[in-house]
């Protein structure tokens, strides 16, 4: 056979590993970009003082404020955006 069959024979092998290789990363970005970046935030549940008499702390277990004795609100508070 000619000698630009075998060439050609080559050149359709790195045609189709390119392929593949651009197919596995494509992927893997694709992957990367579905999954989400983090864990969701976990949103636990807090009792502060309407008032805010202790500025941002919180209770948690729901009962009154100790200096002005309202019930605790139940609030939810953001860890992750606290920071
Ligand atoms: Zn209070």
């Amino acid at each position: 056979m000619s000698r630009s069959k075998i060439v050609q024979s080559k050149i359709n092998q790195s045609t189709i590993s390119l392929f593949a290789l651009i197919v596995v990363v494509a992927s893997l970005v694709s992957c990367m970009q579905e999954s989400p970046p983090e864990t969701p935030p976990q949103n636990v549940q807090h009792y502060a003082c309407p008032m805010e008499c202790e500025g941002s702390k919180t209770y948690l277990v729901p009962g009154s404020c100790p200096i002005c004795k309202m019930d605790l609100e139940l609030v939810e508070r953001d860890f992750n955006s606290k920071i």
